[in-house]
């Protein structure tokens, strides 16, 4: 309305100001009829004041149809992306809500598909390729879409990394085969100005249905279809299902619950026992336990990531590492290792804490071993080399978690300040079952004496696996075999006799 306003006004202003003209000639002619002395010098000036007001009229046209064609350039930039001239999240949503109006009235199911497109780790693209070749890439992977859309549909951007397209009338099997059409061309390699890039993408499926009052929950539905395509690994597309809906709620409740167990000291230590060849007692590894009211033990392998999400990674590090430097006082001899997640040691904030809490504590850090995943290491950013150097230089030790189960790549073991590998209990747990799983621990062996490294096998469950390891020259081990982990009682029990290890 407003711009219909401003396009009006000038062209009132023609006419009015023409009009004007057109009065004052008028007058003139009246005067000329009066005055036929005056006759010639009045026609050259009605001459010269009509062509004036034919200029002034031309004028003020062209001003209003420049100011329409800027209102309407605006109106473009307003509802389209700069980068790749697709149509932008407000126009996406503009177009889901009028989708939206005609699903209510034509009461027709799901006649509407939507599609939420991401590209996988678009931030690292950005850091390895930088912003202009990432542009590129997003330019390219537009264009890829744009080219297996229907006249139809409405493609839009409507993130950095992501894309979303409304298409109408599509059946389920369409929309799946859609999917995997658009995951394959946009996983194929991008040519980028500083190199290939190799990216891949997750797609979230979801329907407009009358249910639906809100487009906009439509939009939230084929997001949690992306994080489950994600969780999934990537490079895929998954439909949404309510289910995703209820883990959701499930997850947000546990973080709660996460903070309560935080605050109130419900989360507990663990300590699981090392030994050597001869089966003595060597060192523990510390795994966190928390103890829920209803829901009974949870393992780490669920709380910890979720810490990750709800930014309580620092706090539960630091209450594990507390703990374990407080429990270890009493055990003089052993070697106590400590988990570190990833989020830990990239945050900047381990090397202070674990100052602190030495402090605190009064501990040597030559009694404790920080185990880190290959994980960590991936990124080989600046900050983790000065992490782990310090770290180290503080005095504590290092253990690669999981080996075997990453890149387990050489060049790491090298670049990295590590002490000691542990040989994931998947290839323990096939020793005797599968061939290969002798040979890939016998090589691992072989790599970290190169390399002079210590080596412990972790998930060692049968006397026959330990008799197999320490055949291949493997003698530190930790498992079921010698005991679960158990409280810090137990390990006190240990040393001072009162209990004795299984094996
Ligand atoms: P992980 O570091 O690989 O820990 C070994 C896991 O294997 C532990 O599971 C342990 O209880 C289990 N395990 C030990 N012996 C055997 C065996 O003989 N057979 C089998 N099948 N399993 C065995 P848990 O305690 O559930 O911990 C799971 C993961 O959670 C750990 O894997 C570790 O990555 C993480 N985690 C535990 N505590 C912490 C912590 O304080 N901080 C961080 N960041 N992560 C932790
Ligand atoms: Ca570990
Ligand atoms: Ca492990």
């Amino acid at each position: 309305m407003a711009a219909e306003k401003q396009r009006f006004a000038p062209d009132l202003l023609a006419l009015v100001s023409v009009g004007s003209i057109a009065s004052f000639v008028t007058l003139l002619c009246v005067v000329a009829g009066r005055f036929p002395g005056a006759r010639p010098l009045l026609t050259i000036v009605i001459i010269g004041l009509g062509a004036g007001g034919l200029i002034l009229f031309r004028q003020l046209r062209k001003g209003a149809n420049s100011l329409a064609a800027g209102e309407a350039r605006a109106h473009y930039v307003a509802t389209h992306d700069e980068l790749t001239q697709l149509p932008n999240k407000a126009l996406f949503v503009d177009r889901l809500r009028l989708a939206a109006n005609s699903v209510s009235t034509l009461e027709s199911v799901a006649s509407f598909t939507l599609f939420q497109i991401a590209l996988d780790r678009f931030e690292e693209t950005v850091e390895v390729l930088g912003i202009s070749a990432s542009d590129q890439v997003v330019v390219e992977a537009a264009s890829r879409l744009s080219s297996i859309c229907r006249d139809t549909d409405t493609l839009a951007r409507v993130r950095d990394d992501g894309f979303a397209l409304l298409c109408a009338d599509m059946t389920r099997g369409a929309a799946e085969a859609m999917a995997s059409e658009m995951v394959q061309r946009l996983c194929t390699p991008y040519a980028a100005a500083a190199g290939q890039a190799v990216i891949t993408c997750s797609i979230g499926i979801g329907f407009l249905a009358p249910e639906l009052d809100q487009p906009i929950e439509a939009f939230r539905q084929a997001q949690l279809a992306v994080s489950d395509a994600r969780k999934l690994g990537g490079a895929r597309y998954s439909v949404f299902d309510p289910s995703m809906d209820q883990a959701l709620k499930n997850r947000k409740a546990l973080e709660v619950e996460l903070r309560h167990a935080l605050a109130e000291n419900a989360l507990t230590m663990k300590y699981q026992p090392q030994v050597n060849a001869k089966g003595v007692l060597v060192g523990v590894e510390a795994l966190m336990r928390w103890n829920h009211e209803q829901r009974g033990v949870i393992a780490p392998s669920v709380f910890v990531p979720l810490s990750e999400n709800c930014g309580l990674s620092e706090s539960l590090g630091r209450l594990a590492i507390r703990q374990a430097f407080a429990d270890a006082k009493h055990w003089a001899g052993l070697k106590v290792a400590i988990n570190v997640s990833a989020a830990q040691v990239r945050s900047g904030g381990l090397v202070p804490t674990l100052l602190e809490l030495l402090a605190e504590t009064k501990s040597n850090p030559r009694n404790f071993e920080l185990e880190i995943t290959e994980g960590v290491l991936l990124a080989d950013e600046a900050q983790t080399h000065e992490t782990l150097n310090a770290v180290r230089g503080l005095g504590f030790s290092i253990a690669l978690d999981d080996f075997g189960t990453g890149y387990s790549s050489l060049s790491y073991l090298r670049r990295f300040p590590v002490d000691k590998i542990k040989i994931d209990q998947s290839f323990v747990s096939h020793l005797g079952k599968r061939p290969e799983s002798s040979a890939i621990i016998k090589a691992i062996l072989d790599l970290a004496e190169a390399l002079e490294l210590k080596v412990i096998a972790e998930g060692v469950e049968t006397k026959a696996q330990a008799e197999r390891l320490i055949e291949l020259g493997c003698g530190l081990h930790q498992g079921y075999f010698y005991s679960q982990p158990v409280a810090a009682e137990g390990i006190a029990d240990l040393l001072a006799g009162r209990s004795k290890l299984a094996a």
